[in-house]
């Protein structure tokens, strides 16, 4: 039985360790921006690191990994990236590898940065997108289209429903109280943005978030809908032509909130 833990780590951020099995002391881990969190989870809870995992090339994402190497000379799944010449074993869209035993799919995700793998287990549905997306929102752009981003972030709201999301940031409250001015009347969001005002009051995680959920609150999978078109227009003056166009103004409308 898999088991998934996260590892909170500077301001915001979260490691994911993955177990896929807890009689075996073999765990992976998902973008160690740092090492020490990682070594003294290990450490604790009597486990060695297996493998390591990475979404794209952000320094938050993969700082850790020299110095784990130097722990667990271990082999470093991730994109091809100059800035990334620790990974060992190049990965890209629809490539699969299996780690103990579990059958990881690869989902190219640029967008964020050009590179940008996620990493998805279709017999458990669980998804590690980095940056890509995030619960009420998706990271900034900063390589590519509008378009480019707006494809790879379709591609995960095709998962099934029911996959749980594991991102790599604690952002949750912040993109629900943006959410919630695009889509003032959505009545999920206004639940949704409850629920996890109370867990952040209680300094819990917001994690792992459903594609379900994902798709009836997150503004950036809801670019199609009419409150997203409304919202912008009230922003810009202009009602985009296409989703892509929708999804490019609203996350340069987000980059600059609430500052505007
Ligand atoms: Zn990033
Ligand atoms: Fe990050």
């Amino acid at each position: 039985m898999l088991k998934i833990t996260s590892i909170p780590a500077f301001e915001n951020n979260y490691f994911w360790i993955i177990q896929p099995d807890p009689a075996q002391d073999t765990v992976f881990v998902v973008d160690p921006g740092a090492a020490q969190p990682v070594l003294d989870y290990l450490c604790t809870h009597q486990l060695k690191l297996g493998a390591i995992l990475i979404t794209h090339r952000h320094n938050d994402h993969i700082g850790g990994v020299n110095d784990l190497l130097t722990h667990y000379p271990v082999s470093v799944y991730g994109p091809r990236s100059d800035a990334i010449p620790q990974v060992t074993v190049y990965l890209g869209d629809n490539d699969h590898f299996e780690l103990g035993e579990l059958n990881f799919h690869v989902i190219a995700v640029p967008g964020h940065t050009w590179e940008h793998i996620a990493f998805y287990l279709p017999q458990q549905k669980t998804l590690f997108c980095g940056d890509a997306l995030f619960a009420g929102g998706c990271g900034r752009r900063f390589d590519g289209t509008a378009e480019i981003m707006w494809d790879s972030l379709q591609k995960l709201a095709a998962l099934p429903d029911d996959t749980r999301i594991y991102c790599a940031h604690e952002y949750t409250l912040s993109n629900l109280r943006f959410a919630l001015a695009v889509e003032p009347d959505n009545a999920d969001l206004q639940e949704r943005l409850h629920h996890v005002e109370q867990l952040r009051a209680n300094h819990q995680i917001t994690l792992p978030s459903i594609i379900l959920l994902e798709k009836r609150t997150n503004p950036f999978l809801r670019c199609q809908e009419n409150g997203a078109k409304i919202f912008i227009k009230s922003q810009l003056g202009e009602t985009p032509a296409t989703a892509a166009e929708a999804f490019g103004a609203l996350r340069a409308i987000k980059d600059t909130w609430p500052a505007r």
